[in-house]
């Protein structure tokens, strides 16, 4: 029997990158996967088809998380459609990195809004179901980020300390009604997001990184998947880095 089997499970921005692994992972699992994105279409479409040639089902959602009616009406619709929602991962995120010097508003606004308001919308939207049930699982995805800050990060810094700040408030709130909430504190890993990085600042991560190699989204994902099954029973408000051992 796999670990997931039967259980619906909401994945934010999984068109590319971690998202994408995770999605994958918890239906080659058995779970059911609900996944938005905004622009990747094609990518959308084509993790649809792979999640569903496992054998389970895949609803693709184009919703911007950061608009909480849109958010709304997709939770409301995977909940219709899969029966129920077990488990949420939020994971879309973005970044628009420069010193704080030249930092525009609408770099600061957008990234907040997609990493931590993102984040609320759908905890919120999917919330009062998992309390009803007394069980669900709400996973977040922040950043080392967001523990240590770095600089040319204030927003995304900001963001995923927020994060960190949301999933142990939130588990404090639910954890009596039967629903667990972590985070993962990723470091660098191999994705769109790092492949923007300038080679310089590539080498200097790497000087730092007691295991000598960013991650690849298959050192997430299991961990992903493992926070939110059966076996994370007592695990709730824990913020678990995977970073190659950056940020201790
Ligand atoms: P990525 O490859 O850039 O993928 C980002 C995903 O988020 C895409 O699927 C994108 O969809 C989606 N997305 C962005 N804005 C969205 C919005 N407003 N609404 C819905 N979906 C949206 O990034 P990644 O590296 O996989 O990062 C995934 C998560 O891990 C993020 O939260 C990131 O902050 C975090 N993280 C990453 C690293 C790293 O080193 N890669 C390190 C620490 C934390 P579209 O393409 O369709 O727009």
């Amino acid at each position: 029997m796999k670990e997931l089997a039967g259980q619906s499970v909401i994945v934010t921005g999984a068109s590319r990158g971690i998202g994408r692994e995770i999605a994958l992972e918890v239906a080659r699992r058995g779970a059911n996967v609900a996944f938005n994105y905004l622009r990747s279409e094609p990518q959308a479409q084509e993790l649809k088809a792979e999640i569903e040639a496992l054998g389970v089902k895949a609803l693709a959602y184009k919703v911007d998380v950061g608009d909480l009616g849109a958010v709304r009406g997709m939770v409301d619709a995977a909940r219709a459609a899969l029966g129920r929602i077990d488990a949420v991962v939020n994971n879309a995120g973005l970044t628009r990195d420069k010193l704080v010097m030249m930092m525009s508003e609408e770099d600061w606004a957008e990234v907040l809004r997609t990493n931590l308001t993102g984040a609320f919308n759908v905890a919120r939207a999917a919330i009062f179901p998992m309390m009803k049930a007394k069980s669900g699982v709400i996973l977040n995805v922040s950043s080392v980020s967001g523990l240590v800050g770095m600089a040319g990060q204030v927003n995304y810094s900001a963001a995923k300390a927020g994060l960190i700040g949301l999933t142990k408030a939130l588990a404090k709130e639910v954890g009596r009604h039967g629903v667990r909430v972590n985070a993962l504190a990723l470091g660098f890993i191999e994705t769109d997001m790092t492949a923007k990085l300038p080679a310089q600042n590539r080498e200097a991560a790497l000087k730092m990184i007691p295991l000598g190699r960013f991650g690849a989204v298959g050192d997430v994902a299991p961990a992903a998947a493992f926070l939110l099954s059966g076996a994370a029973a007592y695990i709730t408000g824990a913020v678990i880095q995977i970073d190659g051992g950056l940020a201790m």
